[in-house]
């Protein structure tokens, strides 16, 4: 191995540089790092999590890593824009030096990121938005508060990931400035911003490549018929284009996809995948199992428990023999050590596009708002001070976060809004939490919504704990004294 660290670089930084090398160097370096990945991994015991666990997170890491080589080989993403976010996401991210050199002064361990919704403006209308977004809606948050928030994510945590969402980012505008100027002006950060693609065109594209350090999610519901059906007519196209001229500008981007009872098994078929991941330029995907909130809540359209179930085999199959960072992220959960939402160590929290301070993009409760807190001389630190973030976070500890030995909670089911309802709704009720929207109140004054929530999580657990009992805690199986 060639190894070369620049000044202040760390071994695994440089490791990660040297990917740009091409050919056998590369498959070279490819094959030492996910050996060196195993050792450092899954062969060293962990205290806090099953090894099973590890496996899974070794699984993610090896798939990001292929999928930055793809995009390298293929020429979907430019050299400096991989040399900026490379480093950042090494350094920053990853190995979070930044983090690490704050922690004896916060004395806690943060949360890794903050999603913001600048506006819920937007040039769609999707059925079932989970934001309820359309054209009609307000001008949102002021880019000096947003701003801001970006600075005390980096100032207090050492965070230096920010995901924005919407609405449609693109067409967020506040005192004269929008999210490119966002990327541009904070240079040490990374942001990840979930958009529709309808608004990347050539200008767009080669700010962002200028910039290195954003890189679009684009959002599909499957292929054409399906995507056009959600979306609008000829949305599929546009995507499809925006991808073109990002691929060509060598800015990596990835693809968002809502998987409901209906097109789940189109989304995760081998044609769907390989074309959109092998072909096509995603380096990465998310896929978000539909929940009935915002526009028109509809429980009916939830995937089935058991098909969750089979989601589960599948994606894995995914990322493990294909390389493809292409994740569930509820399916995925034990690659995180179960929910990260409210504002966990190494987790997340939202804030919305009204400055709600909500534990998760998909719970629409309010602790508070973001403007209330700075007004009152405050900063994101209090927000982790919330009675609803701390019963939350309370709760995840319960359930298994940071535990050791065999006495985790089932992490295939970790969410308490789809998983636990029956847990976090006295949650909400006790912490005054405030809901966001009709689909928050729907939630809590609704019993038809109340019962289907209570319904599914019962029959997700029953179906996935005898597989996190075998397949993560070892039980059961030939020799041992499971049940
Ligand atoms: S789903 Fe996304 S693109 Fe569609 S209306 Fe909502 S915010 Fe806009
Ligand atoms: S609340 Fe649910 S969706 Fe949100 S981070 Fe936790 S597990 Fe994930």
């Amino acid at each position: 191995m060639n190894l070369k660290p620049i000044a202040n670089e760390s071994i695994v930084t440089a490791l990660v540089r040297q990917l740009k090398e091409g050919g056998e160097a590369r498959n070279k370096l490819i094959s030492d790092l996910e050996a060196l990945a195993w050792i450092g991994m899954v062969e060293t015991p962990h205290p806090n999590k099953p090894r099973k666990v590890m496996e899974d997170q070794y699984t993610y890491l090896m798939a990001i890593l292929h999928g930055v080589a793809r995009a390298l080989d293929k020429d979907w993403m430019s050299g400096p824009v991989f040399d900026r976010l490379a480093g950042i996401f090494t350094d920053g991210v990853f190995l979070r030096k930044t983090q690490q050199k704050k922690m004896p002064e916060l004395g806690f361990h943060p949360p890794h990121f903050v999603v913001v919704s600048p506006s819920a403006q937007c040039n769609l209308k999707c059925k079932g938005c989970y934001a309820e977004s359309d054209a009609k809606k307000g001008p949102g948050l002021d880019y000096s508060l947003v701003q801001r928030i970006v600075d005390d994510k980096l100032n207090l945590w050492g965070g230096h990931f920010t995901v924005l969402s919407g609405g449609e980012p693109l067409l967020w505008k506040s005192q004269g400035k929008g999210v490119l100027d966002l990327a541009e002006e904070n240079p040490e950060h990374i942001f990840l911003m979930y958009t529709n693609g309808l608004l990347i065109d050539e200008k767009t594209a080669i700010r962002m490549k200028k910039a290195g350090n954003m890189t679009p999610c684009l959002s599909l519901e499957g292929w054409e018929e399906r995507t056009d059906a959600r979306r609008g007519a000829g949305v599929y196209k546009k995507v499809l284009a925006a991808m073109d001229i990002l691929r060509a500008h060598g800015v990596p981007f990835g693809i968002s996809v809502t998987g409901d009872r209906h097109n789940w098994q189109e989304v995760l078929a081998d044609d769907f995948v390989d074309y959109f991941f092998l072909e096509n330029g995603a380096v990465y995907g998310f896929l978000f199992q539909y929940l009935p909130i915002g526009r028109d809540p509809d429980p009916d359209r939830m995937i089935h428990p058991a098909d969750r179930a089979f989601m589960f085999e599948r994606t894995r199959e995914i990322l493990r023999e294909k390389k493809v960072f292409y994740v569930d992220f509820w399916n995925s959960s034990p690659g995180c050590n179960g929910c990260i939402g409210a504002g966990r160590a190494g987790g997340y929290f939202y804030i919305d596009y009204n400055g709600n301070l909500c534990p998760c993009v998909f719970m629409p409760f309010s602790a508070g708002k973001v403007q209330d807190l700075y007004t009152a001389g405050g900063d994101l630190n209090q927000a982790l001070e919330t009675p609803l973030f701390k019963k939350l976070r309370a709760w995840q500890k319960d359930y298994g976060f940071l535990s050791t030995g065999h006495n985790q909670g089932n992490w295939i089911c970790p969410c308490p809004i789809r998983d636990h309802w029956d847990i976090l709704e006295p949650m909400l009720r006790e912490t005054a939490a405030e809901p966001t929207g009709p689909d928050g109140l729907a939630l809590l004054e609704d019993p038809f919504f109340s019962q289907k929530m209570a319904e599914y999580g019962r029959a997700c657990r029953e179906l996935t704990n005898p597989i996190w009992k075998r397949d993560y805690l070892n039980q059961g199986k030939k020799g041992q004294c499971g049940k």
